[in-house]
């Protein structure tokens, strides 16, 4: 089971990243990193990780969010749990994992989709 609670499309909606193109399993937004403009940074919906082709800057979900906040990964996931509801509707059920911290998983949680 994927031990997070969120997945890439919930971040590129928290950092409200500029969505240039988008593909089958992947969208090009412009890179916060770097700045470049033209929707250089590839993310890619399926593996939750991201990369951009100028600064090379690469990761995973906790990365491209915790780089732009200067979070550790830990302080990221718990502020992403806190300030997502992009898909959260229904009862959650209740988990523990990845840092050991509590998380609801949310039966309407529907990921890979912008
Ligand atoms: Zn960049």
């Amino acid at each position: 089971m994927d031990p997070f609670p969120f997945c890439m499309s919930d971040i590129v909606g928290l950092l409200n990243l500029t969505i240039r193109r988008k593909h089958a399993s992947s969208i090009d937004v412009d890179c916060p990193f770097c700045n470049h403009k033209k929707g250089i940074l590839n993310i890619n919906l399926e593996k939750n990780v991201y990369r951009c082709n100028y600064c090379d800057k690469h990761g995973g979900m906790l990365s491209l969010y915790g780089s732009c906040y200067n979070l550790s990964n830990q302080e990221s996931y718990i502020r992403i749990v806190e300030t997502n509801n992009t898909h959260y509707k229904i009862d959650p059920i209740y988990k523990r994992n990845y840092f050991g911290v509590l998380y609801p998983i949310y039966k309407s949680h529907i990921c890979g989709t912008i």
